[in-house]
């Protein structure tokens, strides 16, 4: 089979980077450079990969822990309406409820109800992340400077406060110096202190309950999700406050996070549909104290750059036969080729024959068809699905296509 060797060590890799994109070395690690031109990302996984630079093998871009790495396979996005950053990630888990409540979780699982009501809206959405992802803030600006979105949107929930409160405590945060960005967080500041307040909860604040902004002693903005990516109109939402019991277990309803999702779905239509001014606001004010998370620190990437995508085509037929076995399983037609694949790996080692259960897919399948079907496999997954095709003589795509013909029939049964 194929196997991709790398004609450059990763040392000179970065070099090539680093000297072809033109920018300055202290540029990494730093703030990033305001002129630069975005340049896309490739999806990989659900993941985004910002491009540094363009080369005729393949792009050069970032992972989410900020390594340059050249990336073979993935799909290019240039742009979306709305980039969502579910707040912390990994190890950095934000704030922590008396429910065991974890902040990061909350955050994505918000994001990505987010998510769906604003493609129902009609709007392009991507996320800076969608599963557990240890990610720093550098990445998450990198990412919305390379889509440009109309908005970034990065969802927090709050921790610290004890002051009781009549009302919910929610804060939004703004660019200091971005009239669209102080709008948007006065609208949905409005939005989601209406839907929380519809709930009877005691409540907890701080001083800064409302839209403002936060800065640094410079003058700046504290947070490095509104700071490094200045073109683009950015706001925080920090939504309840989870170290205050009462509101981490209103927190943990699925109903109540449908809520929020849909108030913040709401806010980022409205922002972009009307000319609403907001409320809500309060002067920006100091705070040098402020450390916050995201820095990175340990942050440790799997190996990207060997993962590959081997792509299976089908006729109309079998494409549609797929589709409903993939929908009857509740799984996505790529899902069905890996886990397929894994199947068949499963029974040659319990030294059965697979013909037991997949007689009908025995024949080498054909996939010249035009309805294409494209996986990824991490380099140690990979090694399953060589196992397969060596195991029925035949090539990668033919046996991811043979994994899926086994779950088109399992499906079957099930129905
Ligand atoms: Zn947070």
């Amino acid at each position: 089979m194929l196997r991709r060797c790398w004609p450059f060590p990763v040392a000179a890799l970065l070099v090539l980077a680093l000297t072809a994109a033109g920018a300055a070395a202290d540029e990494v690690g730093g703030d990033a450079d305001p002129d630069r031109v975005p340049l896309g990302v490739v999806m990989l996984d659900g993941i985004a990969f910002p491009v540094v630079e363009e080369h005729p093998v393949a792009p050069i871009v970032t992972t989410p822990c900020t390594n340059q790495i050249r990336l073979m396979a993935g799909t290019r996005l240039d742009t979306v309406d709305i980039v969502i950053d579910p707040g912390h990630g990994g190890p950095e888990t934000g704030s922590v409820g008396a429910n065991r409540l974890y902040e990061r979780d909350l955050n994505l699982e918000v994001a990505l109800l987010t998510e769906q009501e604003l493609t129902e809206l009609g709007y392009s959405v991507t996320l800076t992340r969608r599963t557990d992802l240890h990610m720093p803030i550098r990445q998450r600006s990198a990412i919305a400077r390379a889509l440009a979105p109309q908005v970034f949107i990065s969802i927090h929930h709050n921790g610290g406060a004890v002051r009781p409160s009549d009302d919910p405590g929610t804060e939004t945060f703004h660019q200091v110096n971005n009239p669209d960005s102080r709008r948007l967080a006065g609208i949905l500041y409005e939005e989601i202190q209406e839907t929380f307040s519809a709930y009877d909860v005691e409540w907890v604040d701080t001083v800064h309950q409302g839209a403002s902004s936060r800065l640094k002693a410079a003058g700046e903005d504290a947070y490095g999700v509104l700071r490094l990516a200045p073109e683009v109109t950015s706001v925080i939402t920090e939504a309840l406050y989870m170290s205050h019991s009462p509101e981490a277990r209103l927190m943990a309803d699925p109903e109540v996070k449908a809520a929020e999702a849909a108030a913040l779905a709401r806010g980022i239509d409205r922002y972009l549909t009307t000319d609403d001014p907001g409320s809500g606001f309060r002067r920006s004010f100091v705070d040098p104290a402020m450390t916050g998370t995201g820095t990175g620190v340990g942050c440790v990437d799997p190996d990207y750059a060997s993962w590959a995508e081997v792509s299976s085509g089908y006729t109309e037929a079998e494409h549609e036969a797929l589709i409903a076995a993939a929908d009857r399983l509740g799984r996505s037609p790529d899902w069905m080729q890996r886990f397929g694949v894994r199947t068949l790996d499963f029974f040659s080692r319990l030294d059965r024959r697979a013909s037991d259960v997949s007689s009908p897919s025995l024949r080498t399948p054909d996939v010249s068809g035009t309805m294409v079907v494209t996986s990824s496999w991490t380099e140690r997954e990979r090694e399953v699905l060589r196992r397969v095709a060596d195991l029925y003589g035949v090539t990668e795509a033919e046996a991811q296509k043979l994994g899926a013909e086994l779950m088109v029939v399992l499906a079957g049964r099930l129905g």
